[in-house]
């Protein structure tokens, strides 16, 4: 067994999205623009209503899989395949937008926290114009494992026997959220070929002896196991790891192909109306 180590810390930066939502982002910064397969890592975290409230309208996306994680709140989706969902505290939902989807996603709440992550995953290029797909996870269809002080709710992937219910098809992607207490261990083998990321967002930690801030994003380099040790105060965090794709990526916004011509393509089908194919009428609430 040999254990990962902390190749890169990536400080969060706060980023204004939507109508005016604050996010915190690691991946998709200049300091890291991707971590193959992974394009972008968005935390949000705020009791205050003018960080979230103005939510994010009706907006694109193609040629890749959003990942959300509601830890506390209450979001509405709504799409263009004709979705409606509501995402509440310790859901999930797994959104290829591949070709294209238009979307929404609106605060369902006044006041109180509101916090999650949502992840970009990309997609191989042979299915970036595949039909999109949705799917919603309710807090309880997650499942929840107690082992040795810790908690960890699977995601993705498998924590010892368990095995999450969200299946990113092409990245084998693994997603735990673990909560230690006071110095406890968390002990994970990891297949050596996914690449993988741990972030810090409650109390502290450390990876190999390295300590992990609160809202940084460990890259974590080579090896089979990772472990992590709480602090004095406990920790929770998030693991991910997903197998890289190793294309070509090419970003523009909330489009992301593997060529220029694809992301003007991309342009052009959203200003003609044809980046939603089934629905091109659709507005979310009519
Ligand atoms: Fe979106």
């Amino acid at each position: 067994m040999t254990t990962r180590r902390i190749t890169q810390l990536i400080k969060a930066q706060p980023v204004r999205e939507g109508a005016g939502v604050t996010v915190h982002r690691t991946i998709g910064t200049p300091a890291l623009r991707h971590l193959d397969p992974f394009l972008m890592l968005d935390h949000f975290s705020s009791d205050d209503p003018d960080d979230y409230i103005a939510g994010f309208p009706d907006h694109p996306h193609r040629g890749f899989v959003t990942l959300t994680y509601m830890l506390n709140g209450h979001m509405l989706h709504q799409d263009s395949m004709g979705n409606r969902g509501d995402l509440r505290s310790g859901g999930a939902q797994w959104m290829k937008a591949a070709s294209g989807v238009i979307h929404s996603e609106m605060p369902q709440q006044t006041d109180g926290l509101m916090r999650g992550f949502q992840l970009w995953i990309n997609l191989p290029a042979r299915e970036k114009m595949s039909d999109p797909a949705y799917q919603e996870f309710a807090p309880d269809a997650i499942p929840n494992v107690e082992h040795d002080g810790a908690r960890i709710r699977v995601l993705c992937g498998n924590y010892r026997d368990v095995r999450g219910p969200i299946d990113d098809p092409n990245t084998h992607a693994l997603y735990l959220d673990v909560a230690l207490e006071s110095e406890g261990r968390f002990v994970q083998a990891l297949d050596p070929d996914l690449n993988a990321f741990v972030y810090v967002f409650e109390g502290s930690a450390t990876l190999a002896d390295t300590a992990l801030p609160q809202h940084s994003l460990a890259v974590l380099g080579a090896g089979s196991e990772l472990q992590v040790i709480a602090g004095k105060d406990g920790a929770r965090f998030i693991l991910v790891a997903g197998r890289p794709l190793r294309e070509p990526i090419v970003q523009y916004g909330p489009f992301v192909m593997t060529t220029r011509e694809e992301i003007e393509q991309a342009f052009a089908d959203f200003r003609d109306n044809r980046l939603v194919r089934a629905k091109a009428h659709w507005i979310s609430g009519a």
